[in-house]
């Protein structure tokens, strides 16, 4: 009965750490992990001693006996990572159980020739800023303070993961786990860059590593963008998880066609949600103006068109099989022929598995078996947005060559990637969207370090950001123990003096459980995991009406400031 990975694997390797024969791959020290889709156990090795369960933070691996119908591809794919014949690693790449690496954090010198712990600022509060606090935290005596300019933290998990997609949002656990630690602390509801400055943040710490993501998209640059009707499938993303930005997005439903312009998990995610049952959807965490848009949506089709032939598809294989379980999805003639052609020529195993997947798909030509349906749409690279007063359709060219394909559609959204904004004080590379940096250590800003999207472009997964929030901390205790880093000029108790002079509506950690106890409240009476705040104003509400600490906890927090 060995252990299976399925669909919502995150790619943090907590499981690689935890399995005790060394049975899961690729692991983060191993080269192919950069561009791994998921993780995979070796079914053969596996010991069935369920250690990886536990430590898995989503709940993504589970005895292959226990499976629900649509995860039972997953028991293939897990076992087709191990095959020779197919394996994108060698067999006998395999590390021997005793030779696990875990990420060594060099401890921090007690104080060394430093005036006091390790003490550092991170902006932000997504996977990367609460990964890179975790591996400080593993350190005695370190300090972390998160800022994020929400009243609610953790970053894409809360406004970025799709509403269907519960168990992946079970990372926050963890990340609440991490957030109770004694030498953690929130400054919610706080701007770094407008309420604060890089400098007077740096001059409480010894170091700021900016953990902000990539919030803005890639634009299309063709005509007709700028007209009603068309959007970015990541804003969509955004007001469907009721990110306070975005309520007001102004989505319309009230046509039958959606195209989505590129196929990456982002596009999938929109396709299914507009496609789902709105009363699946009614139990999940999804925006109450979303789920009352979409019961009133007339869209029967939503297109996902990529400029490329399907074996380039950029959506992963654990999305598309999801897909498949939970959504009619359908391809044309012609791209059923390319799949076909792309079929006979893939040589390596991921490809393959995509294509064997998209050749057991539904005709479009066929009638709609349900009520909206998915159609993947493949050598389309777009050229304009049609419509005089608001968007009609999209005019393509068929890639490589003269044929213009028209599709008509009342909303166009692009799905074509992020990318980063330019952070005050800090160097920017515009064209990568990234701070140019060495390892997460930031070249030409003292103090300044950067992981997750804003370090290394907007790939990968929640995970992914566990090894590169590793590095980055890896390099900047290495600077601290060299005497590189400054010490702070004040005391912990000054730095909430100037944060509170400057934003008096700060939400601290106490604060943010006030509004995440409302928020469950609110949804145990409508059986779902939550119903979410989108106002800010409702939110710093709720957290001021939080009890005032408790005369011990007062007490730690005083001992704390004069540590
Ligand atoms: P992505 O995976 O980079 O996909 C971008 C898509 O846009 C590709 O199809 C790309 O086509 C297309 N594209 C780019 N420029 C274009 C242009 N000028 N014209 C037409 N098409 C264009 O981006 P994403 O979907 O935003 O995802 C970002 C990251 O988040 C990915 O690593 C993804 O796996 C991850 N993510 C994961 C999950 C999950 O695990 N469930 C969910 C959401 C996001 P080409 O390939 O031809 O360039």
């Amino acid at each position: 009965m060995p252990h299976v990975i399925t669909q919502s694997c995150c790619s943090d390797g907590s499981c690689v750490y935890a399995c005790p024969v060394n049975c899961i791959h690729p692991s983060p020290d191993e080269p192919e992990f950069a561009s791994a889709e998921m993780l995979y156990i070796d079914p053969v090795a596996c010991v069935d001693c369920g250690a990886c369960v536990s430590a898995c933070p989503v709940g993504a691996i589970a005895p292959d006996s226990r499976l629900t119908i649509d995860q039972q591809p997953f028991i293939a794919l897990n076992a087709l990572f191990y095959e020779p014949v197919h394996a994108a690693r060698p067999a006998d790449k395999k590390l021997p159980p005793t030779s696990k690496l875990a990420p060594v954090i060099p401890a921090p010198e007690i104080h060394g020739n430093h005036n006091g712990p390790l003490t550092v600022a991170i902006v932000g509060s997504g996977p990367a800023a609460m990964y890179a606090a975790d591996e400080l935290l593993t350190q005695p005596g370190v300090r972390v303070n998160v800022f994020e300019k929400l009243p609610t933290p953790y970053g894409l998990v809360r406004a970025g993961v799709a509403p269907d997609h519960q168990t992946t949002k079970r990372v926050t656990k963890l990340f609440d786990r991490i957030a109770r630690r004694r030498e953690f602390r929130f400054y919610l509801n706080v701007e770094v860059g407008d309420q604060l400055s890089h400098a007077d943040v740096l001059a409480h710490h010894h170091a700021v590593i900016y953990a902000v993501g990539a919030p803005n998209d890639k634009r299309l640059d063709i005509d007709g963008m700028d007209l009603p009707g068309t959007n970015t499938a990541t804003e969509l993303v955004a007001w469907i998880n009721g990110h306070p930005d975005y309520v007001d997005l102004p989505v319309d439903l009230g046509h039958e066609r959606v195209i989505v312009i590129g196929n990456g998990n982002v596009a999938l995610d929109v396709a299914r949600v507009l496609t789902a049952d709105p009363d699946e959807l009614a139990h999940t965490d999804i925006a109450d103006h979303a789920l009352a848009a979409l019961r009133e949506s007339k869209v029967r089709e939503v297109v996902v068109a990529a400029r490329r032939g399907p074996e380039h598809s950029a959506f992963t294989l654990p999305e598309l099989i999801g897909l498949t379980s939970s959504a009619e999805v359908v391809l044309g003639e012609a791209d059923r022929g390319a799949v076909r052609r792309g079929l006979a020529t893939a040589t390596d195993m991921l490809t393959k598995q995509k294509l064997e997947v998209l050749s057991t798909l539904g005709h479009a030509e066929n009638p709609a078996m349900s009520r909206a349906r998915i159609r993947l749409a493949y050598n389309l690279t777009p050229q304009r947005v049609l419509g005089q007063r608001r968007a009609s359709g999209m005019e393509f060219a068929v890639t490589g060559t003269d044929e213009v394909q028209t599709i008509d559609a009342g909303l166009v959204l692009t799905s074509i990637g992020y990318h980063g904004k330019a952070i005050k004080d800090l160097p920017f590379d515009d064209e990568a969207g990234v701070v140019p940096n060495d390892g997460g250590r930031v070249t030409q800003a003292e103090g300044a370090y950067v992981a997750g999207w804003i370090k290394r472009g907007p790939t990968g997964f929640i995970g992914t950001n566990k090894s590169c929030a590793a590095q980055t901390v890896q390099r900047l205790v290495d600077d601290y123990n060299a005497g590189l880093l400054r010490d702070p000029v004040a005391k912990p108790s000054a730095l909430d003096r100037l944060v509170r002079q400057r934003q008096p509506q700060i939400v601290d950690a106490k604060g943010w459980r006030a509004i995440d106890a409302a928020e469950i409240a609110r949804g145990e009476v409508a059986d779902r995991p939550r119903v979410k705040f989108t106002s800010v104003a409702d939110m710093v509400e709720v957290a001021a009406a939080a009890p005032a600490p408790s005369l011990r906890s007062r007490v730690v927090e005083r001992i704390r400031e004069l540590a």
